[in-house]
């Protein structure tokens, strides 16, 4: 179904994505795999067409964090190894072998629940073991005391039947953050996990094909830690500082359109609860884009999208389906004019600040009936409206 443009919609850039790609690739060298984190729908930019850039740039690996999210991608022809870095019920199985899936280990408990459901199939389930050496999320728990007990626990998951270890991995808490004491943790972290991975090799006998750690954080910052692979999300969009460090270009644009103008008396309390109340006559454009399109609410009133004489601020609350922005200085800014909510002119850094948030969180928010137009070569190559019709 043909997406009906000129409301708002998310222009996915894919050169931006292939440029992004490219120079980290010269960044890691040729020796270091790339692993490109597609997780919640690569980070709202969408899986299958991102997914499919990255397997035709040669791309060594994808994750995600679930089951459905891989197996879509499957569904959709991609034939790259896929790593879900999430948890999956252990009735899902069956359907990771047979669509040759790879599902992270993260505790004995889960071990032993695959390795049974895969001898019960039949089958050998590619597994990546998960390290706890800081984040206290996920993986097997191995700093201080609980050393010995963590290699312990990787060895004998190694050796269950059903399971094949081709991977091990941890990650970094706050590789992405500044300072002596972050950058301290990130190398305790990095160390413990080499040595977590020494003694396991040892007591094995054999060695994990690919060890892998760097997120986005640490893929700039650390080249120390890349060992076999490397795995960023965020950079490999275009956001946030480190992509800013090494020039790479953000991928997505956000735009909406005026729909409407009115022209209000001073004293004119704009949107639910009148938090803004006009000083002098106002022109004020009503943008159909709102929180039900992912739009946090918490920037009500605070920040400027663009238009194409400058910024124009934000006025009162933002509604589910609305907002308004002030254009009484801006006469050639019409009804079906274009703004420019984030993207090239526009940082996405610069607003998810003033949400007092990270821009993963705003691109992840971008709601599915906003259609996706995806651009190649300065190109429209697909539209995709995700709504069920
Ligand atoms: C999301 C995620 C990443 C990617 O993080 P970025 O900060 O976007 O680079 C890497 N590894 C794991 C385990 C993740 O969950």
């Amino acid at each position: 179904m043909e997406s009906t443009l000129r409301r708002t919609w998310a222009e996915i850039n894919l050169d931006s994505i292939a440029y992004n790609y490219k120079k980290i690739r010269e960044k890691i060298g040729p020796n270091v795999k790339f692993l490109g984190v597609v997780k919640a729908d690569a980070y709202g930019h969408g899986s299958i067409q991102v997914s499919q850039l990255l397997e035709e740039l040669g791309a060594d690996y994808l994750a995600v964090s679930s089951a459905d999210e891989a197996l879509e991608l499957r569904v959709n022809g991609i034939k790259m190894p896929i790593l879900i870095l999430g948890h999956t019920p252990k009735e899902q199985v069956g359907r990771l072998i047979e669509y040759d899936i790879t599902q992270a280990i993260t505790c004995k408990a889960k071990a032993d629940e695959y390795s049974a459901e895969a001898v019960k199939c039949g089958g050998t389930l590619k597994v990546h073991i998960k390290v706890d050496t800081g984040m206290s999320r996920l993986g097997y728990l191995c700093y201080d005391n609980y050393f010995g007990t963590g290699v312990e626990g990787i060895v004998e998951a190694c050796k269950l039947p059903g399971l094949s270890a081709e991977g091990i991995f941890t990650h970094f808490a706050v590789a992405d953050e500044h300072g002596d004491q972050c950058d301290e943790y990130t190398k305790k972290q990095f160390d413990l996990f080499t040595r977590v991975i020494e003694s396991v090799e040892k007591e094995l006998g054999h060695k994990f094909a690919i060890r892998h750690c760097a997120n986005t954080g640490a893929t700039v910052r650390f080249p120390d830690t890349y060992l076999d692979m490397v795995r960023p999300g965020l950079l490999l969009y275009g956001y946030g500082e480190f992509a800013h460090e090494m020039g790479l270009k953000p991928a997505m644009t956000m735009k909406t359109t005026v729909s409407t103008i009115k022209i209000y008396p001073e004293g004119t309390a704009i949107s639910y609860g009148g938090m803004f109340v006009t000083d002098k006559t106002t022109r004020i454009g009503v943008l159909p884009y709102g929180y039900a399109d992912g739009f946090l609410r918490s920037l009500s009133n605070k920040c400027s999208l663009y238009t194409k004489e400058g910024p124009a601020k934000l006025r009162g609350k933002i509604c589910m389906d609305m907002c308004m922005i002030d254009i009484t200085d801006m006469p050639t800014v019409d009804v079906g004019s274009e703004v420019e909510i984030f993207g090239e002119k526009n940082s996405i850094d610069e607003l998810a600040e003033l949400a007092g948030t990270i821009p993963y969180e705003l691109t992840c928010a971008v709601s599915k009936r906003v259609p996706r137009i995806y651009l190649r070569d300065g190109n429209v190559v697909e539209k995709e409206l995700m709504l069920r019709m």
